[in-house]
């Protein structure tokens, strides 16, 4: 680091910090006790702690709800969007500034209903950036009304009878869609599959899709807890490409083998009703991303002029 006319000028190509937990730690955290987001913050934390990232080398964007509160959290770049909006501005922020490292966190009213096309066409387009939703299956910060991804049958403010309609899976939805290059699923609760979902997903080149399953303790205990309380219900998906968690052998004993590369298994298991399925689903670090295809281009100032010129010369008399 050196310094010029007083302002610190930051030399990242001879940087030789080690940077710590509290390089990271923002605001103390708001979130209710017991919410499943205090865990999620402090597997980020430790990611970004082991991963080295510089600090303002990264941006966590997020729309609206209680999670999106996450930026507030992280001494890092953020920009606290507007509802189901994170998607655009990461997009955009990718597209101008490919230096830095970008994450985003939506809940599921965020990402699967106000933000639903913009989820579906950021999956297609694979900019190189870390996606999480943060799924409690509930509207939390507007105080419990029935979300895309809130179980049939569970009641809500708005539908107090319980919900009416099966909820939206977003494992089969991000599978879906055409050119989506990694999906996995974890949950809060499992901190060291976490983690390690988290570290391969940021450490995947394309866009990594995330469902983290997260407890509402205020609003929506039950969604989650016949898996929390029984190991059992969980299957892992187990691969050497994609999260081995040796630790939580004892814990969670059934595990699958499941090659990601294989589309139509990693369907098949987004769609499994007796399970609810921790791991990587799907990967493919080939499929293209739109900042590398978008550079192949004409990128230069007399290419764009001679390109606007010709487009004008069409209405010329
Ligand atoms: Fe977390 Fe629910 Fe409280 Fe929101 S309302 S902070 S999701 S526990």
């Amino acid at each position: 680091m050196t310094m010029s006319c007083g302002l610190p000028i930051l030399d990242h190509d001879n940087d030789e910090r080690e940077y710590e937990i509290s390089d990271y730690e923002g605001a103390r955290a708001r979130w209710c006790p017991g919410c499943g987001d205090h865990s999620i913050l402090a597997s980020v934390q430790k990611l970004l702690t082991n991963e080295q990232l510089v600090p303002e080398q990264t941006v966590f964007v997020s729309g609206i709800g209680c999670s999106s509160r996450f930026p507030h959290y992280l001494k890092t770049y953020g920009f606290h969007g507007i509802h189901g909006r994170a998607l655009p501005v990461a997009t955009g922020i990718r597209l101008h500034r490919p230096d830095l490292t970008v994450f985003v966190v939506m809940g599921d009213g965020d990402c699967t209903s106000i933000g639903a096309g913009h989820w579906i066409h950021a999956l297609r387009y694979n900019l190189d950036i870390v996606v999480m939703l943060l799924d409690n299956g509930i509207y939390g910060l507007t105080k419990n009304q029935t979300s895309p991804t809130t179980p049939q049958g569970f009641p809500t403010n708005t539908q107090p009878h319980g919900s009416l309609l099966p909820p939206l899976n977003p494992l089969q939805v991000a599978l879906g869609v055409t050119n989506a290059s990694f999906v996995a699923q974890t949950a809060e609760w499992a901190p060291a599959h976490l983690y390690a979902t988290l570290r391969a997903a940021y450490r995947h080149h394309g866009l990594s899709f995330v469902r983290i399953l997260q407890r509402c303790p205020i609003y929506a205990s039950a969604v989650y807890q016949k898996a929390v309380s029984d190991p059992a219900r969980i299957a892992l998906l187990v691969h050497d490409d994609g999260v081995v968690v040796p630790d939580l052998n004892k814990i969670y004993t059934t595990q699958l083998l499941h090659d990601p590369h294989d589309i139509d298994a990693a369907r098949r298991l987004a769609d499994d009703a007796d399970h609810t399925n921790l791991g990587v689903f799907f990967l493919d670090p080939s499929r293209p991303c739109y900042e590398e295809t978008r550079r192949v281009q004409p990128r230069t100032v007399n290419e764009r002029l001679a390109l606007i010129d010709a487009e004008l010369d069409r209405y010329a008399v």
